[in-house]
């Protein structure tokens, strides 16, 4: 196959949802379609007793990282699928924000039961800032879960993108049977307990048909008259609106019955967009052009001190890589030659030497890359849209010895660089505050300190809600506003002048009383 095949073919996506919702349920079933593992065992590792399958794994043993579920890539129909993953529970950090900006589409999991929940709120917002297009799957439907209408609602009202139904449900818990498809005009029988199987399904074609009758009885009706209220509530699949981040395409199922997963997998290899152009400050670029670029959106630390090797995770834009290519780091200027990249076929990772445009690759990282790094075959470019997100959460640092304050400025400084965390000096005195989306970040942190640069430390609780990068149109404005809100004003790691808002209601006086100044939730890097 050429080059441009490959790039044509690859379709790379991101998980989004709430914690619980069923992202790693899914993720299984996902690679059990990519015949990566022949029986859905575990992801992560955290589900059954069994033990992975999987050549991550060893992948993760051998070179001392945890790589395991950053990246799948697995083949379906006739395209090449990266499923990255974005952080969660725990773990949950920019990282997970910042994953968004390195795919060309999204799959929202909504736990049917639930509806709409605060994380993929947020989230969504994330995606929102590239107009990322948006599959659902709406999961959970072998539990009582809420009416399927007013969840649809719920999705179209608060997270404001319209729905279109491609499945609908027909019963629900003990008594769900199968869905609909609306595309095809064909009903889906579901059989419980099949889930760690790829199942044959019987499948009724037509609705009035009388076997539909025969197989779900009184539901047949019932899917009948909901169909005419559906269609009235909710659009038709449109995919330039999907396309444009306007639109969301909606499929009904059971993750853990695996049942719909595979519906949503066909919608996403039909309707989710190659590899996109991106952005750089000089110029867009291309997935199909011929040289090979990049942009770093992610670092995974080891917390093994045993291990100081940490991963960059780069998602190439444009053209092949293939072992030993020689890349610029634009950022530096400095030529390197890449001989050992990782890259995530399960399986055939022996035989892998090339990606291609869509495709991430892992460099192995000793602290000179940081986020946002673009790589070029020589070319110097700058990409863009990989921003900062304003922290939600703060803590002030305690140093164990006074005396190390020069290390731990440096600590701190290039572990913001790396994007491990935000790092704020306040104007009004010498205090060290961090800022952060997750809490793993203050331990990582911490972690890191000791390990890294032999600095201890501890964290005291501070008094601030959120920050806001400030901007003016002029220097005088905003030596203006400097003078008047210089209390709650801080330079963060890279010299950018924020506000640190103690509450949310003085967030919002500020921004009343100051209209001339923009207060940004994002900054670019
Ligand atoms: P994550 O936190 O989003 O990764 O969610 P998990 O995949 O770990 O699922 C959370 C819980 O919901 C687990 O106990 C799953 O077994 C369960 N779960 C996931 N999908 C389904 C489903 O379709 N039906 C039911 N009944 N439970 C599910």
């Amino acid at each position: 196959m050429n080059v441009l095949d490959e790039i044509r073919r690859r379709r790379t996506f991101a998980i989004i949802s709430h914690p619980d919702a069923g992202k790693t349920t899914i993720t299984e079933k996902l690679l059990l379609y990519g015949h990566q593992i022949q029986e859905a065992g575990t992801v992560k590792g955290k589900k059954s007793g069994r033990h992975a399958t999987s050549d991550w794994m060893e992948m993760e043993k051998e070179r001392g990282i945890s790589v395991t579920s950053s990246v799948m890539q697995f083949p379906y129909a006739d395209k090449v699928v990266n499923l990255l993953d974005t952080p969660g529970h725990a773990d949950f950090s920019e990282d997970t924000y910042r994953v968004l900006t390195a795919v060309d589409a999204a799959l929202m999991v909504i736990d049917t039961a639930k509806g709409v929940e605060e994380r993929t709120i947020k989230l969504m917002e994330v995606c929102r800032l590239r107009d990322t297009p948006i599959l659902t799957f709406m999961n959970k439907l072998d539990r009582e879960v809420r009416d399927p209408i007013e969840v649809m609602d719920e999705v179209e009202s608060v997270l404001q993108i319209k729905c279109a139904p491609v499945t609908w449900p027909i019963g629900m818990g003990k008594n769900f049977k199968g869905v609909y498809n609306l595309l095809t005009d064909t009903t889906v029988l579901y059989k419980s307990g099949l889930g760690h199987t790829i199942q044959d399904v019987r499948e009724i074609k037509g609705l009035d048909n009388p076997e539909l009758d025969a197989a779900v009885g009184a539901y047949a009706a019932e899917l009948r008259d909901m169909l005419e209220l559906v269609q009235g509530a909710s659009h038709e699949f449109d995919l330039d609106e999907f396309l444009a981040g306007r639109l969301t395409p909606v499929f009904f199922g059971t993750a853990l019955g695996n049942f719909g997963v595979d519906h949503m997998l066909d919608g996403l290899v039909q309707w989710a967009p190659e590899p996109q152009p991106r952005a750089a400050v000089e110029r867009s670029v291309t997935a199909t052009e011929p040289k090979f670029t990049g942009f770093v959106f992610k670092i995974q630390a080891n917390m093994d001190p045993k291990h100081r090797d940490r991963v960059a995770f780069l998602r190439i834009c444009s053209g092949r890589y293939e072992k030993g290519i020689k890349l610029k780091q634009c950022r530096t200027g400095k030529d390197i030659r890449l001989a050992d990249a990782l890259t995530f076929l399960a399986g055939e990772r022996e035989n892998i030497e090339e990606a291609f445009a869509g495709d991430i690759i892992g460099l192995h990282n000793h602290g000179t890359i940081q986020i946002g790094d673009t790589f070029t075959e020589g070319e110097m470019l700058q990409f863009t849209g990989i921003p900062h997100f304003a922290p939600e959460l703060f803590r002030r640092v305690v140093l164990r010895d006074p005396l190390k304050s020069k290390q731990l400025q440096k600590g701190l400084t290039q572990l913001a660089e790396e994007g491990a965390v935000q790092v704020f000096f306040p104007l009004r005195n010498n205090d060290v505050i961090l800022g952060a989306v997750g809490t793993l970040q203050f331990d990582v942190v911490a972690h890191r300190l000791k390990h890294e640069y032999q600095v201890e430390c501890a964290y005291d609780v501070i008094n601030v809600a959120t920050a806001r990068w400030v901007e003016a149109a002029s220097e005088r404005e905003l030596e203006k506003f400097r003078e008047k809100a210089h209390d709650n004003l801080a330079m963060d790691g890279a010299g950018h002048l924020t506000y640190l808002a103690p509450t949310r209601v003085n967030l919002q006086l500020a921004q009343e009383r100051h209209p001339d100044i923009k207060f940004r939730e994002t900054r670019e890097i």
